[in-house]
């Protein structure tokens, strides 16, 4: 396998990888998806009543919109998380009590009139985690209204709830090639106006292609081309993947994690197999007697072992039997019809 980087930004990133098949692949896609965790709010406390400020004015503790609707879009708000010093709750030494290892608390305290934005979300600690993108906007305050709530963020993941997807947009396609015939081409320049993201293009007198790897496979050039010289096709076993985050990760460190979890489970695989392999390839006794009856060597030479299946009657007997009773059946049927026709002289 081979990775090269095509575009690399804080919360985006576009790569080729080479030497593996579609389901390695999908299942990168997958993990980016399910199994990278990120932090989001997951508890919201909203307090009710009267919020006072500094100089002693009162709010009331009301909003536009329902508790539900604003606890929804604060669990949307991309929280930033550092993977490598946060546990899951549920593992963490705290016993899921809440510590700074698996949990970070926010307080939300304005009054109206105005717009409360992301960016209001006070981290209680660390002046790292708060919000990188300051702009999200949860609910607008008019005269007299207030909001005081506290609010927990703590890991999760995809599979748990959508809040804790870390990745978007994932996907891959099929690595292109553009093969220009030179033979064929008569370096007219039709191909190079109509290709969308600008890579036909002449170099001296002749049209080439560049970085193919930003070709579309629209087909346009093709099209275009009276002379049959441009044929789109696509490597085998090499993908181009791209995906963003929300920015609560890099890009970077979701595909380390992703990659690092595909290889963790294919590694759990292999020793799933390896216990259910038996230590020994010895067929039963009565296995291999019946394969030893149809192809002596199609079965290693083994002992049968000890533990085997009770004998059962030989299947040649079996056959005979059947066989045997055959006849039995026909010369009933014609003694019947003897009789009957015995019956009939008589009458
Ligand atoms: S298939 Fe489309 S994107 Fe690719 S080279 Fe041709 S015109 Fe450009
Ligand atoms: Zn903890």
């Amino acid at each position: 396998m081979d990775i090269k980087i095509l575009d690399l930004e804080d919360s985006f990133i576009r790569f080729a990888i080479s030497g593996v098949d579609i389901s390695f692949v999908n299942s990168i896609r997958r993990a980016l998806l399910a199994d990278v965790p990120k932090m989001a709010i997951e508890e919201v406390e909203i307090h009710l009543g009267a919020i006072s400020d500094e100089e002693g004015k009162t709010y009331e503790s009301t909003t536009p919109l329902f508790d539900e609707i604003i606890a929804h879009r604060l669990g949307l708000i991309p929280i930033p998380t550092e993977l490598d010093q946060l546990n899951f709750k549920e593992e963490c030494d705290c016993g899921g009590e809440g510590c700074p290892g698996c949990s970070i608390m926010y307080s939300l305290n304005k009054r109206g009139p105005c717009t409360v934005y992301s960016g209001d979300l006070e981290p209680l600690g660390d002046d790292s985690l708060r919000i990188k993108d300051a702009h999200i906007p949860i609910v607008k305050l008019t005269e007299d209204e207030g909001i005081l709530i506290y609010a927990t963020a703590i890991l999760g993941t995809g599979k748990q709830h959508a809040k804790w997807q870390a990745t978007q947009a994932a996907g891959y396609k099929l690595y292109p090639t553009v093969e220009i015939d030179t033979k064929k081409c008569d370096h007219g320049g039709a191909c190079i106006s109509i290709c969308p993201v600008n890579i036909i293009v002449k170099e001296g007198k002749k049209v080439k292609a560049t970085d193919i790897g930003k070709c579309t496979m629209c087909n346009s050039c093709v099209e275009i081309c009276e002379l049959d010289a441009i044929k789109i096709g696509h490597e085998d076993n090499k993908f181009i993947f791209r995906f963003e985050t929300d920015g609560a990760l890099l890009a970077k460190e979701a595909l380390i994690y992703a990659t690092a979890h595909v290889a963790a489970a294919f590694e759990e695989v292999t020793e799933l197999l390896d216990v259910m392999k038996p230590k020994e390839y010895k067929p039963i006794k009565a296995v291999k007697k019946v394969f030893e009856d149809e192809d002596p060597e199609a079965l290693p030479e083994a002992e049968a072992t000890e533990e085997e299946a009770p004998e059962e009657e030989p299947v040649e007997e079996v056959v005979e039997e059947v066989v045997e009773e055959k006849p039995k059946k026909k010369a009933t049927k014609k003694a019947a019809k003897k009789t009957t026709k015995k019956a009939a002289k008589k009458k």
